[in-house]
């Protein structure tokens, strides 16, 4: 803009009220040369690795690479959810950068980090990174609200399927006791014994001692059901035209052990809907408490029998229903970042919608009734003829 002899003028004069150039240095008159002071630099060479279970589709491939997306901004430091945000929880309840998403970031880039001076030495092994990565509720509010799609909670299932390879034994017991549920749930519903398991852990001091052994603090052992969603649905009979075709209902772990009169509501609204409900026979599962443990390998084959048992569906063209958030977010994120090459899989992601969409995108003209008043049990009070 100047040109270099005014530059040089402005140099001199700066010197006589700067002589130490203590004011703004490395700018306009003596200025950093391009490539000084980079983040990366040319001699960037992460420590990546290619054993890994994420693909990583959208970065090469690289978990060094997703985990360098964020730009450190600090919208994740934001300490209120203005607008439907979710980003980032335990940064709002702790107030400390560790435990946002930036700064968890921040950690997994020094775990990687090429230029030999990183803060992080034992990679896979840190236990800084572990900490900060343990209070991250794997929300995927970052997936959904960070403006350079930082998912946390895939970064966090792939860092602690490798810091606990080859010593299971250090894995807290909550891992386990919330990794296998779904297991555990499908092995209570099959031999029937939710009444027994229901009394044995809802009498104290027997209730303490199973929270305990799970590793969880303050909680309750959910109720199972006297029958599962799908041994309920073997003996349903249909109702309405199905006018519309056929969707797939997805029995997830909860609705269909603990809550199955969500799930006998949803079959009651997509009936009245003019849908033709199916459920899976088998006892199937999407893996995400595998996946949320950073248990990628039970995960991936939990998932990949769900997908076999699903395609037949899914290629003809059909819908799947999901009622719970967290099995959407497997079946149209997760499951295409660990089989990316697989069709069915994509089908999968791309026909999977929540109850909602359904209704309101893919059901024209669908004007269900509305309850005179909110009743406090809907499935007792609500029927698909009536009010559903
Ligand atoms: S994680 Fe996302 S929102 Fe937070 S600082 Fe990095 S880029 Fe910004
Ligand atoms: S997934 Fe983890 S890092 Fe991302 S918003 Fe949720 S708690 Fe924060």
């Amino acid at each position: 803009m100047f040109g270099e002899e005014l530059v040089e003028a402005f140099g001199r004069l700066k010197a006589v009220f700067d002589p130490l150039n203590r004011m703004n240095p490395g700018k306009v008159v003596a200025p950093y040369g391009l490539d000084q002071n980079l983040r990366l630099g040319g001699d960037w060479a992460p420590r990546d690795r290619r054993d890994l279970h994420f693909r990583f589709p959208h970065d090469g491939g690289s978990f060094a690479e997703a985990a360098n997306r964020c730009v450190g901004v600090g919208k994740c430091r934001q300490l209120t959810n203005d607008g439907g945000a979710v980003m980032c929880p335990s940064y709002q309840v702790t107030r400390e950068e560790e435990h946002s998403t930036r700064g968890r970031a921040r950690l997994l880039f020094e775990m990687f980090d090429g230029h030999g001076d990183s803060a992080i030495r034992d990679g896979w092994r840190s236990e800084e990174v572990k900490d900060a990565l343990d209070l991250c509720l794997a929300c995927k509010g970052c997936k959904k609200d960070c403006p350079a799609d930082v998912d946390m909670a895939t970064y966090k299932a792939e860092f602690l399927s490798h810091h606990y390879q080859g010593r299971p034994w250090r894995r807290p017991r909550s891992d386990l006791s919330m990794g296998w549920l779904p297991a555990l749930a499908q092995a209570v519903g099959r031999t029937r014994l939710g009444p027994v398991v229901n009394a044995l852990t809802h009498t104290p001091p027997l209730s303490r001692a199973a929270v305990a052994a799970a590793g969880v603090a303050d909680r309750e052992v959910p109720l199972f059901a006297g029958r599962t969603l799908q041994q309920w649905f073997r003996e349903h009979e249909p109702s309405g035209d199905g006018r519309r075709g056929t969707v797939l209902l997805w029995p997830d772990t909860f609705t269909n052990h603990f809550h199955p009169h969500i799930g006998r509501a949803a079959v009651a609204l997509l009936e009245h809907a003019g849908w033709r409900v199916e459920l899976p026979t088998e006892p199937l599962c999407c893996g995400l408490t595998w996946i949320s443990t950073g248990q990628l390998g039970i995960a991936e084959r939990v998932l990949g029998r769900t997908v076999r048992h699903l395609a037949g569906h899914v290629r003809s063209g059909g819908r799947v229903v999901a009622l719970e958030p967290s099995c959407t977010a497997v079946f149209r994120s997760d499951a295409a970042e660990l089989f990316p090459g697989d069709q069915d899989v994509r089908r999968l992601r791309d026909q999977t919608v929540t109850l909602a969409e359904l209704l309101t995108e893919h059901s024209p003209a669908m004007s269900p009734r509305r309850c005179p008043s909110a009743p406090r049990v809907p499935w007792r009070r609500c029927t698909a003829t009536s009010t559903p």
